[in-house]
């Protein structure tokens, strides 16, 4: 990674982790303010919470009349997901088919399910959401990690194979083979903040942003009439950022293994697994940056494109009826950007355009 240019602009960025949006919003109530800024001349009524779900620090914003509501709603929803989602709480739709094998399942957990089946079938099984036992044997689950043996996990991967569930998207009927147990966590917080999205729009606030444990997703634009500005995080260096993307009404998500991991031996194992080794994926990619209008795909389409590198991300870029624009980071600090973000991206370090 080279930096193309030397001088560097001094923006203290705090508090998420993947993400963040600088100098974004005139904010007067609480932690946002620090990685959001600030901007004390403005009257903009303004509403932000915190929240701890879905196993990350969230926040939500919003501008305008309408707000206080529109944050209430949007932390409720965030709740609801979770309990509907969690595949450690027992009263979960997820758990309770992980654990019965088959149920018929609400309409959230219904369109997610399509969704996964979708992108497990167009990255040719690289993102598939029936390697729950895997992520628990690795310990991801619980924070006991270990690295499992090869035997161990080659019994485990004889379930990992979504192609094998039975799903009827009418009904939102599911059955799992004995063994199989499902994970939607690579998409669940996208969907979140797509839902949040709708709720801001059904409250007719002006303008709003979400950090769902560092995944991005912008309503409309600033108060101030100026795009969102989004940092992309240094995988080498979590403290850097290796550019900035301008953004409107967008999601912005990185899936990177910088983010959960342990070291053993010397070795880094992370969160996102090759369903296809059961060992954390080794594509040749830091981290994946997806921008999209769509918070779940672009959450989805993060993991599954981390998994799959950077040739097959960019031929699933030009091919597949996802619209989506990408910013990729090599193991060696190399950067890529798709030619959707050539007017909104922008870097110190030297990067490459794909068209
Ligand atoms: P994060 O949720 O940490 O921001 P991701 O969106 O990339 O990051 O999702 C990672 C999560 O996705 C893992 O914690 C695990 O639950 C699940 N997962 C890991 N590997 C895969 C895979 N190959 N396909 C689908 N889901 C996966
Ligand atoms: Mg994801």
């Amino acid at each position: 990674m080279k930096k193309s240019i030397v001088k560097r602009i001094a923006i203290i960025v705090t508090g998420l982790s993947v993400c963040c949006c600088l100098n974004g919003c005139n904010n007067n109530n609480n932690g946002i303010n620090n990685a959001f800024g600030n901007n004390s001349n403005d009257e903009t009524e303004s509403a932000s919470r915190d929240v701890f779900a879905m196993d990350t620090y969230m926040t939500v914003t919003a501008y305008g009349k309408g707000c206080e509501t529109a944050v209430d709603e949007a932390i409720d929803e965030i709740n609801r997901i979770d309990e509907l989602l969690s595949v450690s709480n027992e009263d979960s739709e997820v758990y309770i088919l992980n654990e019965s094998g088959s149920e018929i399942v609400s309409d959230d957990t219904k369109k997610l399910i399509e969704a996964s089946l979708d992108l497990y079938e167009k990255s040719a099984g690289a993102y598939d959401i029936t390697i729950y036992p895997l992520m628990v044997k690795w310990g991801f689950t619980t924070g006991s990690y270990k690295v499992p043996s090869k035997d161990e996990l080659s019994t485990l991967l004889k379930n990992v194979d979504a192609g094998k569930i039975e799903f009827d998207k009418e009904s939102g009927f599911v059955s799992l083979p004995n063994g199989m147990q499902i994970d939607l966590g690579a998409i669940a917080k996208g969907y979140t903040s797509q839902r949040i999205m709708q709720i801001y729009e059904n409250n007719g606030i002006d303008c709003g942003l979400v950090s769902l444990g560092g995944n991005i997703q912008a309503y409309g634009k600033k108060y101030d009439d100026s795009l969102w500005k989004i940092a992309i995080e240094n995988p080498k260096d979590t403290a850097d950022y290796i550019g900035v993307i301008q953004v409107e009404d967008k999601a912005v998500i990185t899936s990177g293994g910088y983010e959960r991991f342990f070291e053993e031996d010397g070795e880094v194992y992370h969160h996102i697994i090759d369903p296809k080794t059961g060992y954390p994926a080794k594509s040749g990619l830091s981290s994946v940056t997806i921008v999209s209008d769509d918070g779940m795909y672009a959450d989805g389409l993060s993991t599954t494109l981390f998994v799959m590198g950077k040739e097959e991300a960019v031929k699933l870029w030009k091919q597949s009826e996802y619209d989506f624009e990408m910013v990729l980071v090599t193991d060696e600090g190399d950067i890529y950007i798709t030619d959707g973000l050539k007017d909104s991206f922008s870097s110190e370090y030297e990067y490459e355009v794909i068209e």
